[in-house]
């Protein structure tokens, strides 16, 4: 079984990829299996009405899924290549403490169309992380904990999704290099403690190569606690946003969750239950 987990597409603000391009280069490079995970971050973007009409939410250039539509297509998708691949409806929510309401909402309105749903933090108080918003004016140990405090404050209330996507994005973004992980260990712990406890996943996002980080995203220190708190329910996403970039490095990223860490199994979902196979 190969299948990317995290891909995005025109449906997210960040990527102009067509779907059908998606679907084509991953038949093409021979994959069983994909999951679209496009971007809905509330709070930063502006979102859409039932009546395809865009609300906007504040004065920039932002946008959430536009949902219907975007089920609508991978529904046609399906018909014209399902034959050849298996394809996989998912979002990514880029959730903040305040905003974990509207996600249950989105998901109880979509529930029967969900088969997976990334769990990410990208902003905090409506600063994103990418572009320094977050980061500026503080320490980097104010920054590093106040990002998994606000992890665990989500996955201790919220409980719609899948597996947690890119677990310490926060050290892509970080101007003062990688924060020791000891000092962060504690909330970490925590965080998977819950996570595991309510049948969550973890998300290998191999687009750590892409950004020539040092270690993979998250780190193998973070998938060692994952799996010394019994957690076993993996995922391997790409983070897509272009057709050359899908299942990027998946067998580097397979032979490290095989070989140095120990793991046997990754996942797929289906209508939001994993399904196990072998790494
Ligand atoms: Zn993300
Ligand atoms: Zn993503």
């Amino acid at each position: 079984m190969n299948a990317d987990y995290h891909i995005h597409t025109e449906f997210s603000d960040d990527s102009e990829t067509p779907m059908e391009a998606v679907v084509e280069r991953a038949i093409q490079i021979g994959l069983d299996e994909i999951c679209f995970t496009d971007h809905v971050d509330y709070g930063v973007k502006a979102n859409w009405k039932d009546s395809g009409e865009i609300l906007w939410i504040q004065a920039i250039n932002q946008r959430n899924v536009s949902y219907s539509a975007y089920f609508d297509k991978i529904g046609a998708l399906e018909a014209r290549y399902g034959d050849r691949i298996k394809l996989r409806r998912g979002l990514e929510f880029g959730a903040q403490k305040g905003t974990t309401t509207q996600y249950d909402a989105l998901f109880e309105k979509y529930r029967a169309l969900f088969d997976f749903v990334l769990l990410s933090v990208h902003e905090i108080d409506d600063l994103e992380f990418w572009n320094q918003d977050f980061q500026r004016g503080k320490e980097q140990e104010e920054y590093n904990l106040r990002y998994y405090q606000e992890l665990l404050a989500i996955v201790e209330n919220f409980k719609n999704y899948s597996v947690l996507a890119h677990l310490d994005l926060l050290s892509r973004y970080d101007q003062s290099g990688v924060y020791p992980f000891a000092k962060v260990r504690e909330l970490v712990a925590a965080i998977l403690q819950q996570a595991i406890r309510d049948d969550k996943g973890l998300e290998l996002n191999t687009s750590s190569w892409r950004y020539e980080l040092e270690d993979t995203s998250p780190s193998r220190a973070i998938l060692r606690l994952y799996r010394d708190l019994g957690g076993r329910i993996l995922t391997l996403g790409s983070d897509a946003h272009k057709p050359s970039q899908l299942a990027e490095r998946f067998e580097d990223a397979r032979a490290i969750l095989r070989d140095e860490l120990g793991f046997k199994e990754f996942c797929t979902f289906n209508k939001m239950t994993p399904c196990f196979h072998r790494l």
